[in-house]
């Protein structure tokens, strides 16, 4: 039996050969099954995440798009004033009544276009002419940037200055300029239109970036117009060495993972220039937001995964189990079953086989005679039977002891054994002194040949009888043998008893010698073997 063990790897080396290809197959199914479970799910995840960063980049970019353009929109709006404006100043000049009337179209111009904080004309000293607000503060500004370019830059062009806390209001605006000239082309002042910073904080902050996304206006040189979450220390910041504008410097729009350098904080980022203007705009959305979702609904997938891995484990290792123990209980029934055929084997010899002589015994004898009498009659071939009894038996035993007697029955038993080469013939023990001998498919002439040699040999044993005539050991021989055909009436009763008759005759005859005779189906004798005496 095999001894049990708790663990399954040993069994499993314990395995018959016949069932370690199942379980090799058991096993390889399963680890492919949790490979391919993983796999999958690890596909599934990576292809969610990256369709969710895509749809983001869509959605950033375009808000980044809505907002370059709604820049350009009011910018154009911006250089259409500027350019009204300069054309005024320049066609109608700085008379009082040419100012009165500047004054009144300045304050048009700001109550119909909103994004607009004020317009301010200048004179070539930096002095205010003119403005769009209700109560000018007639200050003077030839100190700001914007007033010494332009009145160093010949050009129409127009110029977008740092964001300034505004002189008048106190808020953000951000300058946007264009010089006046006069007919010969020479300086004479400076148009200014100041757009409300806080006119882009009412749109960005409607515009759907998450919680924690990011929408930036600069300019182009990295300064900071506005910026959502809205900080008033970041606006006119440079942020030129920021992630977005290393990332921006040699293209036109891009959208990437990036670090915001002021909040540290990553995110994916749409960025864009809006190049007619030279403004830059960042759109942004935290990674940890964005994926916020992907996250929890990943860490759900993983879950059930590991746990349909887990039990795909459990459900092989508990067919392993299985199959381990059904493989041991067959075995066990095997080898029980080898044990109880070998018993079966041995009690059948047993039952079978004479102790003393190791020939067939008379049960043995019995089967084998209808077994080759039912034969003889279907193959209609002959069979013959010899009986043999040992010649004053008895008196050896008297003289020479029971044990002698045993002996000399064995050395007669391997005599008859050794004599019969044909594998059919079966010698056996008749009882006591007396021997068998089955010759299938034998004709007379051939059997008496048989118990003749059968007789010389016994007499050759040359075992010493001192209460016998012959002074040695010696057999009798009756043989009889049976010619099938016709009638089948008689039975192996009658070949028994006729080679009884031949037995008793050879005895009568003055024994150690054979006698035989055949006889047919039909009942009728036919010719009879010749006694023979050794003397
Ligand atoms: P006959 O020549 O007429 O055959 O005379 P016999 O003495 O051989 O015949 P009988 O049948 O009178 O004697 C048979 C004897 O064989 C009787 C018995 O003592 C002996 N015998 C029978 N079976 C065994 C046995 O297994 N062992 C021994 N030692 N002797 C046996
Ligand atoms: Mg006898
Ligand atoms: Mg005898």
């Amino acid at each position: 039996m095999t001894p049990s063990n708790d663990n399954p790897a040993l069994d499993f080396l314990r395995l018959s050969s016949k069932r370690r290809p199942v379980v090799r197959f058991v096993v390889a199914a399963t680890v492919l099954a949790c490979i391919l479970l993983v796999a999958f799910a690890a596909w599934f995840i990576e292809t969610t995440r990256q369709a969710q960063i895509a749809q983001t980049t869509v959605a950033t970019s375009n808000v980044a798009r809505m907002v370059g353009a709604q820049v350009e929109s009011a910018m154009k709006t911006t250089s259409m004033a500027l350019a009204n404006v300069a054309e005024r100043v320049e066609h109608d000049g700085t008379s009082p009544a040419a100012l009165a009337r500047l004054q009144a179209h300045l304050v048009e111009l700001t109550h119909t276009t909103p994004e607009l904080h004020g317009i301010f004309v200048y004179g070539e000293d930096g002095a205010w002419l003119a403005t769009s607000l209700d109560q000018p503060v007639m200050a003077n500004n030839a100190d700001r940037a914007y007033f010494q370019y332009h009145r160093e830059h010949p050009g129409r062009n127009i110029h977008v200055a740092h964001p300034v806390r505004s002189r008048s209001s106190g808020i953000w605006v951000l300058p946007v300029s264009r010089r006046i000239d006069r007919a010969d082309g020479s300086f004479a002042g400076v148009v200014l239109v100041t757009l409300k910073v806080n006119f882009f904080e009412q749109i960005y902050d409607d515009l759907d970036v998450g919680r924690t996304g990011t929408v930036l206006l600069a300019l182009d040189d990295g300064t900071v117009v506005y910026r959502r979450p809205f900080d008033e220390k970041i606006i006119g910041t440079n942020l030129s060495h920021g992630a977005v504008f290393q990332a921006i410097r040699n293209k036109s729009a891009g959208a990437e993972f990036l670090t915001a350098s002021i909040d540290k904080i990553e995110r994916l980022y749409s960025y864009r220039r809006v190049d007619r203007f030279a403004f830059v705009i960042a759109v942004g959305q935290t990674k940890d937001e964005l994926l916020g979702d992907w996250k929890r609904s990943s860490f759900l997938i993983g879950a059930v995964t590991l746990l349909i891995a887990a039990l795909f484990t459990l459900f092989g290792r508990k067919l392993v189990r299985q199959i381990a123990i059904r493989d041991r209980l067959d075995q066990t029934l095997r080898a029980y079953s080898e044990d109880l055929q070998r018993d079966n084997q041995g009690l059948h010899e047993l039952a079978h086989t004479d102790k003393l002589t190791q020939l067939a015994n008379r049960r043995r004898f019995d089967d084998m005679l209808d077994h080759e009498w039912r034969r003889a009659q279907r193959s209609n071939a002959p069979l013959a039977l010899i009986l043999l009894d040992i010649d004053y038996f008895k008196k050896y035993n008297d003289h020479y002891g029971h044990p002698a007697g045993d002996a000399c029955l064995q050395g007669v038993g391997a005599v008859l054994a050794a004599s019969l080469n044909r594998t059919g013939d079966l010698p056996a023990r008749y009882g006591g002194e007396e021997f068998a001998v089955i010759l299938p498919a034998t004709d007379l002439q051939g059997a008496l040949a048989v118990a003749e040699r059968m007789r010389q040999d016994i007499l050759d044993l040359s075992i010493a009888h001192a209460q016998s005539p012959f002074e040695t050991i010696t057999a009798s021989l009756g043989v009889a043998s049976f010619e099938p055909g016709g009638k089948e009436s008689l039975s192996t009763a009658d070949l028994v008893v006729r080679a009884d008759m031949q037995l008793y005759q050879a005895k009568a005859a003055g024994r150690n010698q054979v006698s035989g005779a055949a006889f047919s189906a039909t009942g009728a004798d036919a010719n009879s073997g010749e006694g023979q005496a050794a003397q």
